[in-house]
């Protein structure tokens, strides 16, 4: 996971470093008169063996540097707040020329943190309302109906009961292919014909989940219907009868920056409460997700790490920030 993003960084740190403070200009040179030699020395060495960059400078090596973070998916927006950062630790800054590789990484490390940090919410606590009801959102092929899925087998590995709700009416095999999960995991499905409203499955499912005291309502939607405006004015509807507790989106990380687009049409929509995103085993470049967390600072939820059942990681940014650099 991440390995083109952080081969990346790490390009970037000592790009970076080696345009700071180029190597050839380190050779010293010697004093002339012996009684001035300390004081001489002592400039010289500090002269050689700090840097001082300007604001121009930075502004410069990003130039050349931008591409390989665009390479790897990073947004330009989270591109910025890694220039700005570095900008604010090193112009300025007098800093040792033996210690600049490691101030840009711990800098670097910071910003990682700062961008991977977003709000949480605790699942836990969510999930003492009986029934809870999580409503997936996403465009087809996103990951949405494996990763109900996933989440199923999760909740059942924390004692946790769930229904499924084909709220997808609109895809061909949408209903079968979530009845196949129902079947491997023991979890039933509500679901009426296709084409039928998919706020009514849902409603159905919940009093269904209130009848038989089961402690969570998954419920699917369409990824795509003829028109946007028709998908956003179901989903709209679906979120104004049956008030669901949790709109996850799911998101496939291969998508680059379009998860960004993606999250505000949701969002605009119906309001996204929580992200997650798939496929983060396939997508090396990993910079969607910096990007996603940055840009978007909606609660991650989960990774999907790919596609059996335990192929979900709960979102550490720690771990992710330890990782790339
Ligand atoms: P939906 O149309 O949004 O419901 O998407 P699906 O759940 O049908 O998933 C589309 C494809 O992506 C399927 O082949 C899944 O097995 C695959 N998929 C979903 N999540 C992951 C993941 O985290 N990793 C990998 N490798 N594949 C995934």
């Amino acid at each position: 996971m991440f390995d083109f993003l952080k081969k990346k960084l790490n390009e970037v740190v000592k790009k970076v470093t080696d345009k700071v403070a180029p190597k050839e200009k380190e050779k010293k040179p010697k004093p002339k008169k012996e009684e001035k030699k300390e004081t001489f020395t002592t400039k010289i060495v500090k002269a050689f063996t700090e840097i001082n960059v300007s604001p121009e400078k930075v502004d410069e090596i990003f130039q050349e540097i931008e591409i390989d973070l665009l390479e790897a998916d990073v947004a330009v927006e989270a591109i910025d707040k890694i220039k700005e950062d570095l900008k604010k630790e090193i112009v300025g800054k007098s800093i040792k020329k033996s210690e600049l590789e490691k101030h840009i990484k711990n800098v670097f490390k910071k910003t990682l943190n700062e961008m991977l940090d977003v709000p949480k919410i605790d699942l836990m606590k969510k999930l003492e309302k009986k029934p809870t009801l999580f409503v997936f959102l996403g465009f087809n092929g996103s990951g949405k109906t494996t990763t109900m899925a996933k989440i199923a087998y999760w909740l059942q590995s924390k004692k946790l009961s769930c229904v499924f709700a084909a709220g997808d009416s609109f895809r061909a095999a949408s209903i079968e292919q979530l009845e196949e999960h129902g079947k491997k995991l023991n979890v039933n499905v509500i679901k009426h014909q296709y084409g039928a409203d998919p706020a009514a499955v849902i409603f159905d499912a919940v009093k269904y989940a209130q009848a038989k005291k089961i402690d969570v309502v998954l419920a699917d939607t369409a990824g795509r219907t003829h028109t946007n405006k028709n998908l956003m004015d179901q989903l709209e509807k679906i979120v104004r009868v049956n008030k669901p507790d949790l709109k996850i989106l799911v998101i496939d990380s291969m998508t680059g920056n379009d998860i960004i687009n993606q999250c505000r049409m949701f969002d605009q929509a119906v309001g996204v409460d929580a992200l997650v995103l798939t496929k983060t085993d396939v997508s090396n470049k990993g910079g969607s997700i910096l990007s996603a967390a940055y840009v978007l600072k909606k609660p991650i939820l989960f990774l999907g790490t790919g596609q059996s059942y335990k192929d979900l990681h709960e979102y550490n940014p720690k771990e992710i920030a330890e990782k790339l650099i």
